[in-house]
């Protein structure tokens, strides 16, 4: 049994009680719905995590979308306050004094999170159970850190799935460890790829638009080829290092440059 899934909270009292997994698989059901609440591994806050379906784009295909959330504010406002800390611990793209400057996270978190967020608060979504990720894809982490849920609830889910892409920034953490070999350690140079790369994660970096700071990574294959995450599937964890260019409405993503010239300025 997955001891670890938790009663919804008062704020969803309308949701109906954990299905079985039979149940949920009869009909093709997809997964759509909480799947785990409880407090952030950071610093004890209330989190939720939230998978979406029938949602796709070109890069990452047909996959269901993890959210990971504060359950008792809204994305927006935890921004705006700085306690997206406890769903993005101390990831150099959010702003650590709170607020929206100089954000440089790919997430607009007034669009979907939002959305998701007043759907939770209205008591919109079902519980779901591992099985209902069955032959899908998942990308974890559409918004917030995967490694914040628990290995015991993300490996049932993995195991039942088609494929998965995840990426974490807490791979230093030692809490976090059961996720090498799960998800890729999201890095900012190439120095900090070696450094990962050396404690066994396959590691994501956004590099150069003009790659020039691609050393041995292997280009997306997006990038590459155009081929979508759901056919490529390179983001399970495994040992790998992946690059990405700069681009589009993530050219403010990466630059390490850029990073270090605002921790110098702050
Ligand atoms: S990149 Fe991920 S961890 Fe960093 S601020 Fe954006 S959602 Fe949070």
């Amino acid at each position: 049994m997955f001891t670890h899934l938790t009663p919804v909270s008062s704020t969803t009292s309308s949701s109906p009680p954990l299905p079985s997994p039979r149940a949920q698989l009869h009909g093709r059901a997809r997964a759509h719905g909480i799947f785990w609440e409880g407090p952030s591994p950071i610093d004890g806050a209330p989190i939720v995590a939230i998978v979406t379906s029938g949602t796709s784009n070109a890069k990452t295909g047909p996959m269901a979308q993890v959210w990971v959330i504060r359950a008792d504010q809204s994305p927006v406002d935890a921004v705006r306050s700085g306690d997206d800390k406890s769903i993005c611990g101390t990831c150099p793209h959010r702003n650590a004094r709170g607020g929206f400057t100089g954000r440089s996270c790919y997430v607009r978190v007034h669009n979907a999170p939002m959305s998701v967020w007043e759907a939770y608060r209205r008591g919109r979504y079902k519980v779901v159970v591992p099985e209902a990720f069955e032959r899908q894809g998942i990308r974890w982490g559409a918004y917030g850190d995967p490694a914040l849920l628990p290995e015991g609830l993300v490996k049932a889910c993995n195991e039942v799935a088609r494929f998965w892409t995840g990426y974490t920034h807490l791979h230093r953490q030692q809490w976090a460890q059961w996720a090498r070999g799960v998800f890729m350690a999201s890095v900012e140079s190439g120095p900090q790829e070696t450094e990962a790369r050396a404690r066994g994660w396959g590691t994501f970096r956004v590099g150069r638009r003009d790659g020039s700071d691609h050393g041995s990574a292997v280009a997306c294959s997006n990038e590459a080829t155009g081929m979508s995450c759901s056919e490529c599937k390179l983001y399970d964890g495994a040992e790998r290092a992946i690059v990405v260019s700069a681009h589009g409405p993530q050219a403010g993503f990466v630059p390490a440059e850029r990073l270090t010239a605002r921790k110098r300025a702050g």
